[in-house]
């Protein structure tokens, strides 16, 4: 089930300090076909819906360059969600999970990511697949695929340290 904003059997929510603004400033808006939690994917597909993403000015420039890239990361506020719950039940089936070990939009600070597919650039606007958030979510940032990019600047030293891999601790 998706959540509004109940909580379920098992979650637990705790008395979340009131946050301090991180001073994010909204750069654009997601534009979707979704307008109710209960109809948005849980996960974008890149075979999904063209969705688009206004940039708003002043940032416009900051386009310069990004028709090169295929893939893009976003970076999205989800703003109805609720910020209190440490543990929660995505099934409502009494079983729950630490928020940190799932991907729920519900969160301390609801940051959503996806990596969208881009077809095409007109004026301020982007137009891409792959998003699974509700029309009209405020837009924090917008970068290359990571995989996609290779640096400009020159490397620095810590680009070239390596160290032995840590053992994964498993509860
Ligand atoms: N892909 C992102 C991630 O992994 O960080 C978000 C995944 S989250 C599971 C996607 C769900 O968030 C949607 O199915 C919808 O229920 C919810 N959602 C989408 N837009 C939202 C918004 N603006 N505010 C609160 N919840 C939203």
């Amino acid at each position: 089930m998706v959540r509004l904003n109940e909580i379920r059997e098992n979650e637990v929510a705790v008395e979340a300090p009131d946050p301090v603004d991180a001073h994010l400033t909204y750069i654009g808006r997601i534009k979707t076909p979704w307008t109710s939690r209960m109809e948005t994917p849980r996960q974008g597909r890149h075979d999904g819906p063209v969705c688009e993403i206004e940039i708003f000015e002043p940032w416009v420039a900051a386009l310069k360059g990004v028709e090169r890239f295929e893939r893009l990361e976003i970076l999205y506020w989800l703003d109805q969600s609720r910020r209190d719950l440490v543990l929660q039940s995505p099934a409502s089936n009494g079983e729950v999970h630490g928020t940190f070990s799932i991907r729920s939009p519900v969160r301390p600070n609801p940051i959503g990511t996806s990596i969208v597919l881009l077809d095409r650039i007109e004026g301020n606007r982007l137009f891409v697949r792959g998003f699974d958030c509700l029309d009209g979510t405020p837009l924090l940032d917008l970068k290359p695929d990571r995989s996609l990019f290779k640096p400009i600047a020159p490397p620095q030293p810590g680009d070239f340290e390596t160290a032995p891999r840590a053992h994964c601790v498993k509860a």
